[in-house]
């Protein structure tokens, strides 16, 4: 099996800190003189630029949500004028607006690149035709993958989704060796196939390239059975670049990310505390080469685990683990669509402390019923009983305005929640 950029994909691990530090350094800077949003974080701090000695550092700064993208729209994060911006996307599923994403010349030749590499490490060469079933639009699911296929030399067949007949056609006649889907809409895809009447083993598919949503160890062996092909996963986020971030090696032992790229950090989703490597928590990516839209510790609300070990394929890259989960998910509760991230910056904003807190959501005949715990101080706890009440009914007032629903805030024992596990979840959910 190849290596599309073996200099960047099996350099040494020492190197690699090196071009990370340098490139984070760049960035820190980049972001500093041209987003006002990081700019008046870091004069809050009191952290410069060159304040970032050593890539530990990185750790002082604070994190950048989806709601600080969605806060930003338009254009807000943008580090460089529109005129040096030659595409944009955009991607939903945030509360309010929509997070938009720039791209600069050199992005998009970074993108393709690194597309590439995650094309080349599940096993698709030039000599491939490749179907690409995701979408074209303003999402940047398909783009990412169709410029790094083109780039790899293989050949792109960009169906785009549905009309799942007209795409098994297609499969047939054109010779279609790679499937790049969902993994749900492969499984939709085999479906048609038995309707058609039409073997996969008479299909020239080889490879699947899947993305988009959680899916697991059994998902992958249907598709693999029934669409006679190896499946590969890949991790695409569409905030930090889209497809291309990490991808599997034929070992399937977990996903190489591009970390020249994009440096990863895991937190325990709750406290926001470093995890060492191996712990599974929330994935935090800083971009360390995008131009137009660069992001500083960016919270992604996946829940993985890195491996740092060398990998039998050669690559040094670390892996992370397939997406065991979110952790900011939004919840609807009485209609009404609250991110816990949104929660978790309420209670900070009130109690200027880093939150520990969790909902749990039940439900009474037909209403449903929100509280939410929160952690506090032991001198609180154990004595103030009036200043307790207070704090409850101004924490109360506050979350009501922010969420839009009134929850029921408990005032917890420090380390009640977290005591249970490391990651005992953001959300409990217990109307099911
Ligand atoms: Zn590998």
């Amino acid at each position: 099996m190849s290596i599309y950029d073996p200099e960047a994909e099996q350099a040494d691990r020492g190197e690699l800190s090196q071009i990370q530090l340098e490139r984070l350094q760049a960035t820190l800077h980049r972001v500093y003189k041209n987003v006002k949003f990081y700019k008046k974080r870091f004069d809050a701090l009191g952290f410069l630029p060159e304040d970032c000695q050593s890539l530990e550092d990185l750790s002082r700064l604070p994190f950048t949500t989806r709601h600080d993208l969605a806060a930003s729209y338009p254009y807000e994060m943008f580090a460089v004028p529109l005129r040096e911006v030659v595409r944009i996307h955009s991607s939903t599923g945030s509360p309010g607006n929509p997070i938009v994403m720039g791209y600069t010349c050199r992005d998009l030749r970074h993108w393709a690149k690194l597309a590439a590499r995650v094309i080349t490490a599940a096993g698709v060469d030039r000599d491939d035709v490749v179907q690409v079933t995701l979408s074209y639009g303003l999402l940047t699911s398909a783009f990412g993958l169709h410029y790094g296929v083109e780039l790899l030399g293989a050949s792109v067949i960009p169906t785009g989704p549905g009309s799942t007949a007209r795409q098994v056609q297609i499969m047939r006649d054109y010779r279609t060796t790679v499937l790049v889907s969902t993994p749900g809409y492969a499984l939709v895809i085999a479906d048609m196939l038995d309707e058609m009447g039409v073997d996969a083993k008479n299909l020239h598919l080889k490879v699947g390239m899947f993305a988009g949503e959680p899916w697991t160890e059994d998902m992958r062996r249907e598709i693999e059975a029934r669409l006679f092909l190896t499946a590969a996963d890949n991790y695409a986020l569409s905030e930090a670049m889209g497809p291309g971030v990490a991808g599997e090696c034929q070992h399937r032992a977990g996903m190489h990310i591009n970390e020249d790229h994009f440096f990863p950090e895991i937190i325990n989703p709750r406290t926001g505390e470093l995890l060492p490597a191996g712990e599974l928590g929330e994935l935090v990516l800083t971009t360390i080469s995008r131009e137009a839209t660069p992001l500083v510790r960016f919270r992604t609300g996946d829940l993985t685990r890195l491996d740092y070990a060398p990998c039998p394929c050669g690559r040094t890259l670390a892996r992370m683990s397939r997406i065991a989960g979110r952790c900011d998910e939004v919840v609807v509760v009485k209609g009404i669509a609250i991110f816990p991230e949104r929660v978790g910056q309420i209670i900070k904003g009130f109690s200027g402390d880093e939150p520990v807190y969790q909902l749990v959501i039940t439900r009474e005949g037909p209403v449903d019923k929100l509280a939410i715990k929160v952690e506090v101080r032991e001198s609180l706890f154990f004595d103030k009983m009036t200043l307790q009440r207070e704090l409850v009914h101004k924490l109360t007032q506050r979350l009501t305005q922010g969420i839009g629903v009134q929850p029921q805030v408990k005032l917890v024992e420090p380390n009640s929640i977290t005591r249970e596990q490391e990651t005992s979840p953001l959300v409990i959910d217990l109307r099911q």
